[in-house]
């Protein structure tokens, strides 16, 4: 699955426009989150991958600016479970482990959008990266 960020505008966030994606291609799409309102925001897409250029294409038809939000990565071996980043994350990616070592749910985690954990983190432990789009799934 890739992910992509869906920009809406004060002029386009009152149609219907991912339902119109959705049933025009016939391609599932998970919504991740959303921040909308009268004036536009942002809906973040699960995409099955082999399709994605498919519906980047039909979003950016409809006037909607689409763009692939970096996801996070983490070095364990810098990691010292110090649990800084824990109360930030805004969609409960980071848990506690039963050992109490922190570990985080990429499935969860909302990337680039987000990246609160990133600038707590004391020990540089996590980045933002480009999605690997070449190793599609
Ligand atoms: S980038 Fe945001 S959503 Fe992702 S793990 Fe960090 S705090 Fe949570
Ligand atoms: S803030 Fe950094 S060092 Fe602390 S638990 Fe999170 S990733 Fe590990």
């Amino acid at each position: 699955m890739d992910r992509i960020l869906l920009r809406f505008s004060e002029e386009n966030v009152e149609e219907p426009i991912t339902s119109q994606v959705i049933l025009e291609l016939g391609i599932p799409l998970r919504i991740v989150t959303a921040t909308v309102n009268s004036l536009g925001g942002d809906i973040l897409l699960e995409v099955p991958a082999v399709h994605v250029e498919k519906v980047v294409q039909a979003f950016r038809k409809k006037g909607v600016v689409v763009k692939f939000p970096k996801l996070i990565k983490v070095d364990s071996d810098k990691c010292f479970d110090c649990g800084a980043c824990y109360a930030l994350c805004p969609v409960d990616a980071i848990v506690y482990d039963e050992d109490y070592s922190v570990v985080f749910d990429e499935k969860t985690c909302i990337g680039s959008p987000c990246g609160l954990c990133v600038d707590a983190c004391p020990a540089r432990a996590i980045t933002l990266v480009e999605q690997d789009r070449n190793n599609r799934k």
